[in-house]
């Protein structure tokens, strides 16, 4: 038998011949070694499971094992005819047929017409069925009539990767196995014999690369390689994986996440620019950065054993510090967006480049939201220390004067802001309402945050903490001062969805809770004729006031 194929591409050329080579699938293993030795072997196995994990493979040498002419074994010699014939796939009575293909009611009627006769020259009979889930109705209806009563000569071998579409019928009359998904470390370690049988130059980043972007299918993981491979003349790169099988080198999803941490809007836009110009998709990208961000959300969780292949030192230690300042909040929340992602991009394909800058834009905002949370929560947890009050939970609507609150550094005075004449008077003398205001909360001096000096500084901070509230009110703003008491803001009145945001009860209570705020914010509105409108403004306020899954 010589092989007509000079190059043999290495799915083919390393796929396991014998049990023993098979991997990552024990439990089937040792499930069919038992039926073996006990010869208590059914005659239809349904092998279920994800596409590339050694079904087929499975298959064929469960043929071997049962039509080998040392057999029944569960070890085939490998060397008689039918075990050479069975490999190359053209054993006269192992059929091997697929189910995508030929799935019709008269192409299983054609196997049951012929199943009756016995064996040209082996001990079985046996088809294989691949993608048995795509057979029609009738044709399965057909199958069944065989299954019911086979003759005792024949065999069936189902492969699928989507059982619950096999009718219950069928399936109850099959040995099931499910196969897994091949851990990391197991497709590395195959990956790396064949790198050693091949005398390749490859990185070994390289082939951990490819055993996490082969989402535990050996076969791509296979194909991968055999690609980079035979494309690269020197030494294979992370470089020539991205550019020829289309797996980003990791280090561009730490960059990625690197610069949404840090808000960097233009390193953001770069990066996915960068992958799709390089024949990614939006649903790659999707696809790696998720399992990129599930590798950070691992190292922060379960620390740097966390994963199944280790990565570079100099890598691994870039995961700690960026897993360390995105937090276990931001990694969950960003996971988050990125699977609502492809729901909109389902429903909006050809924005789907869009939806994926505004998606990644957004998460770099993440940072002011959980910072804010961060604050109200060490707010609360003081106060609480401190008597019990909830301090952050005062709600501070905007007809009740500011609640006074021991402020030691706002004894120095508004420095640049001009006070108008109804600025608001010192604790010492509350406003009209006195009488309404809540007792004071008895604070701790740990509490006693530095209030900022001049309005413009805190306006500063807002606009930091709070982008899109702080450039509102610096927009429409006719006057705005400190005193002990909090914050006096007069605005030019704004649209009315400024106004809704501006007047949103959380964004109030945020203004009373920001860094270096004195106390609660009083904000009025001026009537006079409001100010130039912002289209980009209007544009944002529109994309950010759906039900986002921003927590
Ligand atoms: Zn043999």
């Amino acid at each position: 038998m010589s092989d007509p194929a000079p190059y043999r591409i290495f799915a083919r050329k390393y796929r396991p011949r014998t049990f023993a080579e098979v991997i990552g699938q024990d439990h089937i293993v040792r499930a069919l070694s038992g039926a073996f030795e006990h010869q208590r072997i059914a005659q239809a196995y349904l092998l279920s499971g994800p596409r590339g994990v050694g079904k087929t493979t499975t298959a064929r040498i469960i043929a071997k094992s049962l039509n080998c002419e040392a057999g029944p074994t569960i070890m085939p010699c490998l060397e008689c005819d039918a075990c050479h014939e069975i490999e190359q796939g053209n054993d006269i009575d192992v059929i091997e047929i697929d189910g995508a293909s030929n799935n019709g009611v008269e192409d299983v009627r054609a196997i049951r017409d012929a199943i009756y006769a016995r064996p040209m020259r082996d001990r079985r009979k046996i088809y294989i069925i691949d993608e048995v889930q795509r057979l029609t109705a009738s044709a399965f209806d057909a199958l069944l009539k065989t299954l019911e009563e086979p003759p005792s000569h024949a065999m069936f071998l189902f492969a699928t990767t989507d059982p619950h579409k096999i009718p219950d019928t069928i399936v109850s009359r099959c040995q099931v196995f499910e196969f897994r998904r091949l851990r990391e470390v197991d497709v590395a370690a195959k990956l790396q014999q064949i790198v050693d049988k091949e005398g390749a130059d490859v990185e070994p980043d390289v082939l951990a690369a490819i055993a996490r972007g082969c989402r535990g299918g050996m076969r791509d993981a296979e194909s991968m390689l055999d690609q980079v491979v035979a494309v690269s003349t020197q030494k294979v790169t992370l470089q020539d994986l991205e550019w020829i099988a289309g797996l980003a080198r990791p280090e561009r999803w730490l960059s990625l996440f690197e610069a949404v941490t840090q808000d960097d809007a233009p390193a953001i836009l770069r990066e996915i620019d960068d992958f799709l110009t390089h024949g990614g998709t939006e649903r790659d990208f999707i696809e790696q950065a998720s399992d990129a961000l599930r590798d950070l959300l691992h190292v922060a969780l379960l620390g740097e054993d966390a994963l199944g292949v280790e990565p570079s030192p100099d890598r691994m230690q870039r995961m700690k510090e960026l897993a360390r300042s995105m937090g276990r909040d931001r990694l969950e929340a960003t996971m988050g967006l990125l699977f609502g992602l492809e729901s909109r991009m389902n429903a909006a394909p050809l924005a789907a480049r869009a939806l994926l800058e505004w998606t990644l834009l957004r998460a770099a905002r993440l940072g002011e939201l959980f910072e804010l949370g961060l604050l109200v929560d060490s707010l609360k947890s003081l106060a609480g220390q401190a008597d019990g009050a909830s301090i952050s939970a005062r709600p501070t609507p905007v007809s009740v004067p500011p609640v006074s609150r021991p402020a030691p550094v706002a004894a120095s005075p508004p420095a640049r802001t001009p006070v108008p004449a109804a600025a608001p008077k010192p604790a010492t003398a509350p406003a009209r309402s006195a009488s309404v205001a809540p007792t004071p909360p008895t604070l701790t001096p740990e509490l006693m945050v530095p209030v900022a000096e001049t309005f413009p500084d805190l306006l500063a901070t807002l606009e930091k903490a709070r982008p899109t509230l702080g450039r509102l009110i610096r927009e429409n703003l006719v006057t705005g001062n400190l005193s002990q008491d909090g914050v006096r803001v007069v605005l030019r009145p704004p649209s009315d969805r400024e106004r809704a945001v501006i007047d949103d009860p959380l964004e109030r209570s945020s203004l009373g809770q920001l860094h270096g705020s004195p106390g609660a914010w009083q904000i009025e509105y001026q009537s006079v004729q409001k100010g130039p409108t912002d289209q980009n403004l209007q544009n944002l306020l529109e994309a950010f006031d759906g039900n986002e899954e921003t927590p």
